[in-house]
């Protein structure tokens, strides 16, 4: 079995390790378009403590203690002058994505998987010359994007506000999320220590806001000094970094109705991407990449893998599109709820995505499928 998986990130490392583990002797390579160091983004939040937790990658790494994991178990949630500390009702996972992503890497290369760096896919052709069995395509949100079949073409729906990702040395003990009622409009960040001395930031504001604070014409580090005005309060006179490869963007939505096409399937953000509000999009990468992997062992051949993988895959990933969108949603209202009390702020807040299925228990139920595994078959 031949398998060339495009992209390097979470989605495709986890396949990757996981694939390789219980078949090690297929052939699996792994291009990546970015250098090894290249890993855009700061911290994300991921579930449960590992070693423990299923569908957290970390429990899946032997160095996982060596990754300076923050665990956080309580939330914060300020409005002006006001703020509301309250248990998150669960533990969750900061860690550093250069961090997670390096780990997977080596553990990757332990295995004998080799990862050609600086190695981008461009067309179909490419993916086609040395005749794979299988082509995972795990290449992440392409802004500049890059679709190899018609037939898996997204629907692809952008965001109303505007958000960047940041990092801080302001180390936050709790998951924060912050309203600022500013002059120029509101702004929310989105703040949690991933590491001893490190911790995400993530701005968001109306497209409105966005304008009449002139951020479209700030230079990156203006922009950065005018956004740690802003919360000046919580920064404590901590700066605020930006990155290569990270901008003022609108949210953008990938979905599809369909997983795979003949022998090529997505996977991870490539596959269903969702909005950062719920911090789930590691999770669901690790959580596909698991259901992949079960589907290959269960079948004797990849069409009919792809096809018990996309019967099952499909409707975890609406039910994530359904509450990422619910969320993101709810942020790109905040003027509906801005004049609410911190009780009554709070409340909204919780209540976003209850009209919905739980997405956790839908986690659980198809990670425990996947995790799983019957005897190996041989897949031709
Ligand atoms: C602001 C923000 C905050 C977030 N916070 C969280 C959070 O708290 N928790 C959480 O779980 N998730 C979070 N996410 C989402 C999370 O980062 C993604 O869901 C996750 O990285 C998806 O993994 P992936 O492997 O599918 O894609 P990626 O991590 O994007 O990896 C894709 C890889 O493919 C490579 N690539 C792209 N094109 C090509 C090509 N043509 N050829 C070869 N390689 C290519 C890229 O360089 C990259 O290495 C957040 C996202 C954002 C934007």
């Amino acid at each position: 079995m031949k398998i060339l998986v495009v992209g390097a990130g979470p989605a495709g490392l986890m396949f990757s390790h996981q694939m390789k583990k219980l078949k090690p002797d297929w052939d699996i390579k792994i291009i990546e378009k970015n250098k090894p160091q290249e890993v855009v983004g700061w911290g994300v939040v991921l579930p449960g403590r590992a070693p423990h937790h299923p569908a957290n990658p970390l429990s899946y790494l032997n160095d996982f203690d060596r990754l300076c994991a923050q665990y956080l178990e309580e939330f914060k949630l300020i409005h002006g002058s006001e703020s509301n500390l309250m248990s998150t009702g669960i533990t969750l996972c900061a860690v550093e994505r250069h961090a997670l992503v390096g780990s997977l890497q080596k553990h990757c290369k332990e295995l004998g998987i080799p990862i050609e760096y600086s190695s981008p896919a461009m067309s179909e052709s490419e993916l086609n010359k040395d005749n794979y069995d299988l082509v995972v395509l795990s290449n992440g949100i392409n802004h500049k994007s890059t679709y190899f079949r018609e037939a898996l073409k997204p629907e692809i729906q952008y965001g109303k506000n505007k958000y960047i990702w940041y990092g801080t040395s302001k180390t936050f003990d709790y998951l924060h999320l912050i309203f600022k009622v500013d002059p120029k409009g509101v702004f929310i960040a989105h703040a949690y220590k991933f590491s001893n001395d490190m911790s995400t930031f993530v701005v968001e504001c109306s497209e409105e806001t966005y304008l009449n604070a002139g951020l479209d014409k700030l230079s990156d580090e203006d922009a950065a000094t005018f956004i740690a005005q802003v919360f000046k309060d919580e920064l404590e006179g901590h700066t605020l970094q930006g990155q290569n490869g990270l901008k003022w963007r609108n949210f953008m939505t990938l979905s599809h109705q369909k997983s795979y096409d003949q022998n090529l399937v997505l996977l991870g953000d490539a596959l269903q991407s969702g909005h950062f509000s719920i911090g789930q999009g590691t999770t669901m990468a690790v959580v596909g990449a698991q259901m992949l992997v079960k589907a290959l062992n269960d079948h004797t051949d990849v069409p009919s893998a792809l096809e018990s993988f996309n019967a099952k895959v499909m409707p975890l990933m609406h039910l994530f599109r359904d509450h990422a969108n619910i969320s993101r949603l709810w942020f790109e209202s905040v003027d509906d709820y801005i004049d609410l009390n911190i009780t009554q702020l709070t409340e909204s807040f919780d209540a976003r995505r209850r009209p919905l299925p739980p997405l956790a228990a839908a986690l659980a139920q198809n990670l425990s499928e996947a995790l799983q595994r019957e005897p190996a078959k041989t897949v031709v």
